[in-house]
């Protein structure tokens, strides 16, 4: 169909999500995407783009695998759809499951499926409740995430992001989660005692969980400071809260280790998952609890469990997982991501010495992040009307990179999540255009 046409047709009949209604009806659709391979999106007018953020953080093993598209096939010609609910079960999803337990932290085997990220994280926060309601301490309840997180958009999620503009549309859907500040800016300690003082001060018999992305993505590609994610895992046993790692962005590779907790040493009760398990092909995603947690839901959950999505452990999806995993294997992906991450991180380095705006530069596999600041001396901000961080992601745009910029909060962070494929070569490109970009706005 003629671009026009499309354009006109999903200004009439596509609601975008996450997106602005008012512009697309302005602008229509900036770009209509028309094909992928490897790191690469064409358009429809045949526009190359490095897709630096694989796409939304999830294609870590590059577009255009047929061997995934064949694993989908195969299933669907086999079985494409049977439910797990009740006792029913079928290969894909036990296999999957069996294969995610021996890829997670020790101690953490048992797996139950989603569909995608928000799912995951609604579904770690029912378990986390339930896991105290079965041992007879309902009045445990409460959540306790950190500012700037993005858990997603079902309710549970919602409410347990950390980023405020999420709850204008609906409200905050669900009470009794509450925010410690942000190690961000602030540092290691305050951002601990923030997190003390919000359990003192709700109660800790009546705090479930606490909830984090190791390293935060939407927020900005946030690392924690050295030691603070094993402080809250010691803060987390003080009090008996679990500690649900949302590994949505960080699991299956992204930071050069299966889950992104390894990169601290630390092993959450809980961890939620999606994206990368399938790198995007198709909508998966679930949590892994620990053994103890399995424990008590083996002997103390009476009943039926009343929770369950229709696609929970879907055969076709489980099948390009398990495919997905084996590629990650083959291909040695884990150990690409943490070489060509520091391929990266090393022309961040390059860039900070070049360009008198980059501040803050940062990677851990391949998610990292370049700041932008009016003095990197003092961090100095640009005023809000001066952000340049949108200009540069569209300055970006026109020499054929797609990335994603964060101006939350009066930041100008660009952010970086290639497919795990990616080479030197193709950093480099990415890193050459990033510095014209910059400079271009500067
Ligand atoms: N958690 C994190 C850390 C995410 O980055 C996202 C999505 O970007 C989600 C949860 C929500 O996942 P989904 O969009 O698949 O529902």
């Amino acid at each position: 169909m003629e671009q026009e046409k499309l354009i006109e047709l999903d200004k009439k009949h596509f609601i975008h999500p996450t997106s602005s209604i008012q512009q697309q009806q302005k602008d229509g659709a900036k770009m209509i995407v028309e094909k992928g391979d490897g790191i690469y999106l064409t358009d429809r007018n045949d526009n190359v783009y490095i897709d630096a953020m694989s796409s939304l953080w999830n294609v870590n093993v590059g577009h255009g695998r047929e061997e995934l598209a064949e694993a989908a096939a195969e299933q669907m010609k086999k079985l494409a759809f049977s439910s797990t609910f009740s006792t029913f079960s079928h290969e894909p999803a036990i296999l999957l499951a069996e294969k995610i337990s021996s890829l997670a932290p020790e101690g953490l085997n048992a797996v139950f499926f989603t569909s995608g990220g928000s799912e995951s994280n609604d579904t770690a926060i029912k378990l986390a409740r339930h896991y105290w309601r079965v041992q007879d301490k309902p009045e445990r309840r409460k959540i306790i995430g950190i500012n700037r997180a993005y858990h997603g958009v079902a309710a549970a999620s919602t409410s347990a992001t950390g980023i405020p503009e999420f709850w204008n549309m609906a409200g905050k859907m669900m009470t009794d989660i509450y925010h410690a500040d942000n190690p961000y800016g602030i540092g290691k300690d305050k951002a601990l005692s923030s997190l003390r003082s919000v359990i003192e001060t709700e109660g800790p018999e009546t705090v479930a969980a606490f909830i984090a992305e190791p390293i935060q993505g939407a927020g900005g590609v946030l690392v924690p400071p050295e030691n603070y994610l094993q402080e809250v895992r010691n803060l987390c046993d003080e009090y008996g809260i679990l500690y649900i790692a949302d590994e949505v962005i960080t699991g299956f590779g992204r930071t050069g280790k299966w889950f992104g907790v390894e990169n601290y040493g630390v092993t959450p009760d809980i961890i939620s998952f999606a994206k990368g398990v399938t790198s995007g092909y198709i909508q998966l995603g679930g949590v892994i609890v620990s053994d103890q947690i399995h424990d008590v839901l083996k002997e103390k959950s009476a009943g039926t469990l009343f929770h369950g999505y229709t696609y929970s452990g879907h055969p076709t999806a489980t099948a390009v997982g398990l495919k997905n995993i084996e590629i990650m294997e083959n291909e040695g992906l884990l150990e690409n991501a943490q070489k060509m991450g520091e391929v990266m991180l090393k022309g961040f380095k390059k860039l900070k010495e070049e360009l008198d705006i980059v501040g803050d530069v940062r990677a851990v596999g391949l998610l990292g992040a370049v700041e932008l600041v009016e003095d990197p001396a003092t961090n100095k901000r640009f005023a809000s009307d001066l952000q340049v961080a949108p200009k540069v992601i569209e300055a970006l745009h026109q020499r054929g990179v797609i990335c994603r910029a964060v101006t939350y909060e009066g930041t100008d962070i660009i952010c970086f999540c290639p497919p795990l494929i990616i080479n030197e070569q193709q950093i480099e490109t990415m890193i050459e255009r990033l510095h014209d970009a910059i400079k271009e706005v500067r």
